[in-house]
């Protein structure tokens, strides 16, 4: 599966907002957005204006670049909520962050969604005793996601767990630091998704 390899901070910059790709350096003075918040590239600082079009491509672009989803997976979670009862932009925002690579990264057990994604692969985590190692793979309430027991000393988990007060936890989830243990309190819904996103425009990319 084709995937992104280059600089991620170009990709903040091209979406002309932080979008925490990198973990700790993202908070620290190195973020390459703080110190150059202009598009990457020879002409990057003369930013034109975009058409229609535009805006709503980069609208899917930074949501897609943001969970760190292919063009096919990021089209497929749209399809299915499309076909779901309600407001297809929210659907697609609840299911985005329902994502378990999406969910460790919440709960502080990474830093990133890459990282996440990399340790669910791995078979860091279980989900209700269970392992699972799809990153795609969707909680539900009530569902307990925990570290591994032999995965509970992995230096990078640790340090991760204790920054996660820096991100702070979403009100749909509960966590036990002290036994790397989270737990889904309840579903997420579109108001619990603060970062700035219009899905509106998404939609109506993908109903052209
Ligand atoms: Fe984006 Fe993080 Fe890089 Fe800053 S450090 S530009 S927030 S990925």
């Amino acid at each position: 599966m084709a995937r992104y390899r280059g600089s991620v901070c170009r990709l903040c910059r091209r979406e002309n907002m932080k979008m925490f790709l990198k973990g700790d350096r993202c908070y620290s003075d190195k973020c390459a957005f703080d110190r150059r918040s202009y598009a990457p590239g020879q002409h990057g600082q003369r930013r034109g204006k975009y058409s229609g079009y535009g805006v709503q491509l980069r609208e899917k672009q930074k949501v897609k670049r943001i969970y760190g989803l292919s063009e096919k997976q990021f089209h497929l979670t749209f399809e299915s909520a499309d076909r779901q009862k309600g407001i297809t932009g929210s659907n697609l925002l609840v299911a985005l962050e329902r994502r378990l690579d999406n969910v460790v990264f919440r709960l502080g057990f990474v830093n990133s969604r890459t990282q996440g994604r990399h340790f669910v692969r791995h078979n860091h985590f279980l989900v209700n005793g269970k392992k699972v190692n799809i990153p795609s793979y969707q909680v539900t309430m009530g569902d307990v996601v925990e570290t591994r027991e032999k995965s509970k000393n992995v230096q990078s988990i640790i340090d991760s767990i204790n920054a996660v007060v820096r991100r702070g936890l979403p009100q749909w989830l509960d966590l036990d630091k002290d036994k790397q243990k989270g737990m889904i309190k309840t579903l997420p819904t579109r108001e619990d998704i603060t970062t700035p996103i219009k899905e509106q425009l998404i939609v109506e990319l993908y109903s052209k």
